[in-house]
């Protein structure tokens, strides 16, 4: 069964979240450690915690999903933030330790003029940090479109990294369709090559989650502008073949499009129609 979800709200906190994933048909869900654009997190409610994880599973919710604010820059010129993305990051993982089955997710950053190499060396340096910690969630690098100065818009980038922290057993990658689309990757006409590059240079074994977004943008454009499932340039019908993709099916997906509620409950509704079909 299709493992499938939003991006969902995270005020009303965890049992709210895997209500709302219910009543859209969802299994899965995605949402902010705390406000996007960075801030304190709320205080634990390990009540709300432990209800939700009896509801989930009760109603076969699983493999969610924690994103790091966007806004954090693992790789800035400036060391007091890569400080605060190391602290902000340490503390989210503390607080995932009460979600076992969670993973987290976070965009490797924009190394602004000081070169994609001295960005990868600034991100390595943060992953070997937050190694020094006892932890049990996976982490995920994001796979990025390339927008300025992005780190992470080319397998190669994200395989640097890996292979450059000292420990990457609890390293992965997230792909989202929007940014490898953006980035260059021919997920359109190419899904089988893109995913045969994707294992000859990091190993599909790394891939642990998809986002599934369409684009605003035409491929290569590097723009990242997420567009609702099928009214953008990747399609409809690409979505189709990469939710049923024998290499992806396993994998939780995570849309990311404009919606409300409403649209996502018919995109999940669409894309589950889908992959049932093509297991009959
Ligand atoms: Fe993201
Ligand atoms: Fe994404
Ligand atoms: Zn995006």
């Amino acid at each position: 069964m299709l493992r499938i979800g939003c991006h969902l709200s995270s005020a009303k906190g965890y049992l709210a979240m895997g209500k709302e994933a219910v009543t859209i048909g969802a299994n899965t869900f995605q949402f902010f450690t705390r406000n996007p654009r960075g801030g304190r997190a709320k205080e634990l409610d390990l009540a709300d915690i432990e209800a939700y994880l009896e509801f989930a599973k009760v109603q076969g919710i699983g493999q969610i999903l924690a994103h790091a604010p966007y806004t954090l820059n693992a790789c800035s010129k400036d060391q007091g933030l890569r400080q605060f993305a190391y602290e902000t990051m340490c503390d989210d993982l503390n607080r995932l330790q009460y979600l076992p089955e969670a993973m987290y997710n976070f965009h490797p950053g924009s190394h602004v003029k000081q070169g994609v190499e001295q960005g990868i060396a600034y991100i390595v340096e943060l992953l070997n940090r937050i190694n020094e910690q006892e932890r049990k969630t996976v982490i995920l690098l994001e796979t990025m479109a390339g927008k300025g100065s992005e780190v992470g818009q080319s397998f190669e980038e994200l395989q640097t990294i890996l292979e450059k922290v000292e420990d990457s057993r609890l390293l992965g990658v997230c792909l989202d369709t929007c940014h490898v689309f953006d980035a260059g990757y021919d997920i359109v006409h190419s899904l089988e090559d893109v995913l045969e590059e994707f294992d000859k240079i990091i190993g599909l074994e790394r891939l642990m989650a998809v986002h599934l977004n369409d684009s605003k943008n035409v491929r290569g454009s590097h723009k990242d502008r997420h567009e609702k499932i099928g009214e953008g340039q990747i399609g409809l019908e690409a979505f189709g073949r990469i939710v049923t993709h024998p290499k992806l099916n396993k994998l939780p997906f995570y849309l990311e499009t404009p919606n409300d509620l409403e649209g996502y409950q018919q995109e999940i509704t669409w894309l589950r129609e889908k992959a049932e079909y093509e297991e009959t």
